[in-house]
């Protein structure tokens, strides 16, 4: 019988949590009526203020398909989704929000996908940003047009955290124990096809959204700085740029030595040597920051293949 975890991330979700069991629980016995199949849950209470680690624990004495992992302090969804995955046991492994934005309702269909062999993950990617202040659209997707010009990881406008994913996926994610963690990232760095299903944005059923503007900023530095070295990098372009400049005013400075005689010697001397000084720096800066950009990909110690598929997965 073929087991799926559902890994729940939870920070005072206190008038969420009741609701999201109930709906979780009526889509797992339908599916279970179709499929030979077994459910796991594993909330994490990412360090809780109210009584969801109360209403966790409540849940797991009821049911013994319950599990929970919690936190000593608030540590953020990333390492609650990170813990939630390690305690996994499921030949399956979905991840979802509690709040209901992300339906349990759509797991069958995900189930099916991957089930089929069609992909190996499957996702929600929202097509529409309704209920959500213009402005925070439009730096939202600033951020994917920086981010997919500077990083090798592409990265999907509007895909979610919401992932049915496949046993082998789940491992291929918890290898990569990086500390500083950009899920949306990682789910597209490990690989492995992935197939999106477009939904419209939900309204969360109850309590408050743990985001503001200044926290998403944050994480989108976050995740810039976890995919891309372009910003330590960057001196070096500068640096040219300023060495070239100085080398076209010295072609000036010397024309108007021997020709042009303006008078204007002086300033130009001092802006040619000024500008090759400062173009000197900037490519020290860069080189520097070469070193630094593959020191820092080294210490995250990702690996440096992971295997998909060979001869024994067909025995
Ligand atoms: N969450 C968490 N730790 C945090 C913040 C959020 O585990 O520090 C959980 C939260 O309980 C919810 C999910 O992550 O299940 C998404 O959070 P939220 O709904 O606040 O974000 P939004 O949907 O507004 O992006
Ligand atoms: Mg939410």
């Amino acid at each position: 019988m073929e087991l799926i975890s559902v890994v729940v991330p939870c920070y005072n979700e206190e008038e969420s949590l009741p609701l999201f069991y109930d709906e979780i629980k009526r889509v797992s016995a339908e599916m279970k009526e179709k499929n030979e199949l077994s459910f796991e849950y594993i909330f994490v209470d990412d360090g809780s203020k109210d009584k969801t680690l109360s209403i966790l624990r409540e849940m797991a004495k009821e049911d013994n398909d319950v599990r929970y992992v919690s936190f000593s302090r608030n540590f953020g969804k990333e390492a609650a989704m990170y813990a939630g995955l390690e305690a996994t046991k499921g030949d399956y492994v979905v991840i979802l929000d509690a709040d209901l934005q992300h339906p349990p309702k759509l797991i069958p269909e995900m189930y099916s996908y991957v089930k089929s062999g069609e992909c190996d993950c499957a996702a929600t990617r929202r097509i529409s940003r309704k209920g959500e202040p213009k402005l925070l659209s439009f730096f939202s997707n600033q951020f994917y047009n920086v981010i997919n010009k500077i990083s090798q990881t592409y990265i999907v406008n509007g895909a979610q955290d919401f992932r049915f994913m496949k046993r082998q996926m789940v491992d291929a994610i918890l290898s990569m124990s990086e500390y500083n963690r950009f899920s949306k990232g990682i789910f597209s760095w490990v690989g492995f096809k992935t197939k999106f299903i477009e939904v419209e944005n939900t309204e969360r059923v109850a309590g408050t959204t743990k985001w503001n503007f200044f926290k998403l900023l944050r994480y989108s530095f976050e995740g810039i700085l976890a995919f891309s070295t372009a910003p330590i990098e960057f001196p070096v372009f500068a640096g040219i740029f300023s060495c070239f400049s100085a080398f076209v005013l010295l072609i000036i400075l010397l024309i108007d030595i021997f020709l042009w005689h303006t008078g204007w010697t002086q300033t130009l001397t001092l802006l040619t040597v000024l500008l090759f000084a400062a173009g000197v720096v900037l490519i020290s800066l860069g080189i520097m920051g070469q070193y630094i950009s593959k020191t820092y990909m080294e210490v995250k110690k990702r690996p440096i293949y992971i295997k998909a598929e060979d001869e024994t997965s067909q025995r």
